[in-house]
This record gives structure tokens, sequence and C-alpha cells, in this order.
């Protein structure tokens, strides 16, 4: 049997490395396996404005390398690479990574949420070839440059995306099937300030246009209330409608809810003792930067107690 590690962490997003530091601090050198995004989708991000300490913003990487050397030194190890697969009916835990098999006595799931997909064969086609989910990874590719742009959704994650994209597209069109943004008050009156920014209101990506083409040369809109359709001549689709949790890996040995988060059994508890649960994997509500440390936080006090009670 290789090392048993006392505290695993899947996930190095905000939550993840934020129970690093924790579970690093209670001497109990935590290994954070880092994921296929490491630092987590605030990476993706440009200036986060809203968390605590930061009255000028912060820089989503800045932040998220921050918090990475925070939890190095205080013992825990990063580790990159994908778990693959789990096996929790066993004691210790048994993680299969790309990197051979990992033991832990307690598990913390940090994984986050990926993003969602308009589930368009079109979209899956021409993924990397003009359709996008993170305008701040790809916005600035000279394929977008002067071109017509439009962003799939009406929350926070549009907004900032339409504002982004302003810097680089000729004319950012936003697509939100309601007439009302689900966006923050403060990030929806900037974006419908800006006159770069045009809305198509009650209107949905029936289809994406240009996979004979090999790349995105406009979609089909379809107007929800009329039924009515329309083509847009666009370079760019930048698809930002929420996030599902990344809770397949589990391969259904944790309790999910009905959108597929993680249960939690009252704190960070999940239905399998010892493993833990952080982060937008289990959150549907706030999915906040803050709230992700905050609960990655308990999620290794937790840890740590059932580890004390272990003997
Ligand atoms: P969100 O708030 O869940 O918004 C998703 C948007 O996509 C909604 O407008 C939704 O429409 C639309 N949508 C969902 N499924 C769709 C589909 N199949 N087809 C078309 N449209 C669809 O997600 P988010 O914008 O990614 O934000 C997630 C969380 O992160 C939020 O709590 C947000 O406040 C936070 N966030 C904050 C900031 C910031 O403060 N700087 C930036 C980004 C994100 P409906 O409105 O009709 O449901």
């Amino acid at each position: 049997m290789g090392d048993v590690r006392d505290v695993v962490i899947v996930g190095s997003g905000c939550a993840g490395l934020t129970a690093a530091i924790y579970a690093a601090r209670a001497n109990l050198a935590p290994l954070v396996l880092a994921g296929r995004m490491p630092g987590g989708l605030l990476t993706t991000t440009t200036v986060v404005e809203n968390f605590p300490g930061f009255p000028e913003g912060v820089d989503g990487f800045a932040l998220m390398s921050g918090m990475q050397k925070q939890a190095e030194r205080f013992g825990a190890e990063v580790r990159f690479g994908e778990v693959e697969k789990v096996d929790l009916s066993r004691r210790p835990f048994a993680l299969a990574t790309d990197d051979g098999e990992v033991l832990a006595r307690t598990l913390i799931v940090a994984t986050g949420a990926g993003h969602r997909h308009l589930g368009l064969e079109s979209e899956r086609l021409l993924e990397n070839k003009g359709v996008t989910y993170c305008a701040t990874c790809d916005g600035a590719l000279p394929m977008f440059r002067n071109q017509a742009l439009v962003v799939v959704g009406g929350g926070d994650s549009a907004m900032e995306e339409a504002m982004y994209l302003t810097r680089f597209g000729s004319r950012v069109f936003v697509v939100h099937r309601r007439d009302q943004l689900r966006a923050s008050k403060i990030m929806g009156e900037r974006a419908l300030g800006n006159p770069k920014i045009e809305f198509c209101w009650n209107s949905v990506v029936a289809d994406v246009l240009g996979v004979g083409a090999g790349k995105v040369t406009g979609v089909r809109l379809r107007d929800v209330v009329t039924g009515a359709e329309r083509e847009l001549g666009c370079a760019g689709l930048f698809v930002a409608i929420g996030h599902v949790p990344n809770a397949a890996f589990l391969g259904g040995q944790l309790e999910l809810d009905a959108e597929g988060y993680i249960a939690l059994k009252g704190g960070t508890r999940t239905s399998v003792e010892g493993v833990f649960a952080a982060g937008d994997v289990a959150d549907r509500v706030f999915r906040q930067a803050i709230t992700a440390a905050g609960t990655g936080c308990a999620a290794a006090i937790e840890a740590e107690r059932y580890l004390a009670g272990l003997g």
C-alpha cells in the first residue's frame, strides 16, 4: 500500500486552496490534486472586485497563485494531475490519478463547476473554432479582432464577458432568453450603458453557423416569444450560461441533488463519512469566490475534527 495521506483535497480553486491553507496550518500536510484547471475558474476572470480586502479589485490569477503559495508555505503539497476514479467504499479512500494511486483518510472534494454548454451539435463541432466558454482566455485571439461577437447569457458572467469583448470586437451582441437580466444590478447597468453592446432579448441560439467553413460565421437566433428566426453574422460565440458541478468522477458514490451538486449533510459533510465537499461543486446558491473560500475553511476544520475522532 502506498503512502496514506491524512487529507487529500481534489481541486485547486478558492475552496480547495483555502482548505489546503487550513489543513496545512493544522499540520496535516494536505495533498492538493490540482485538476484540469489549476487555480480554478477565478483564473479565467479579469479583475475580482468583490473579494474582501482588495478595495481596487484583484487579478483572479494573482489571487489564486497567492493562495497556492500561502498553502505551500505551511506544508501543503500541490500536485498537478487529475483524479480519474475514486473508491469510497474502502478505508483509506483510494483515488486513481493520471499519476498513480493516492490513499486518503479524509477527502475534501472541491472540484468546482465547469461551463454549461448549449447542447447544440454545431456548437460542439465549432468549439475552439469560434465557439468558446471563456472570453478572458480567448477574447484577444486575432480571429475575433474587429469582428461582430455574440455572447449568450444574462448573468454576471455574460455581462463581464460582453464588456471585456468590447475591447476587441467591432460590436458585441448579448443574446438572452428572457427580457430581464439575472446579473447583479451594477454589472447589468454597466453592460446596458455600453454603446458597443447590443442586447437581443427573448432570444436563443438555435444553431451556430459555419460548420462547413470550419469556423463560426454567424448564429441563427430564435425569438422565444414569436418563434421568428433570423441570422446574425459573427466570428465568435461566447457561451456564458452558467455552470455544471464537476462531480462525474465520483461515479455516483456520493449522494448528489437533482441538479448534480453534492448533497451536504450538515456543514460540509457528505453522504460518506470522512468525505467533505466545499465550493461550487456543492453550492447551487451562492457560487462566489468568498463563499467557496469559506466552505473550504469549514471542510478543513471538519476533516481535522474527524481525524481527531479516529484517534
Ligand atoms: P448564472 O448567474 O447562473 O446565469 C446564467 C445565465 O445563463 C442566466 O441568465 C440564464 O438565464 C442563462 N441560461 C442558463 N441556461 C441557459 C440555456 N440553456 N440557454 C440559454 N441561456 C441559459 O451564471 P453566471 O453568470 O456564470 O454566474 C454564476 C455566479 O458567479 C453568480 O453567482 C454570479 O453572481 C457570479 N459571478 C460574479 C461575477 C462578478 O461579480 N464579477 C462575475 C461572474 C460571475 P435565466 O436568467 O433565464 O435563468
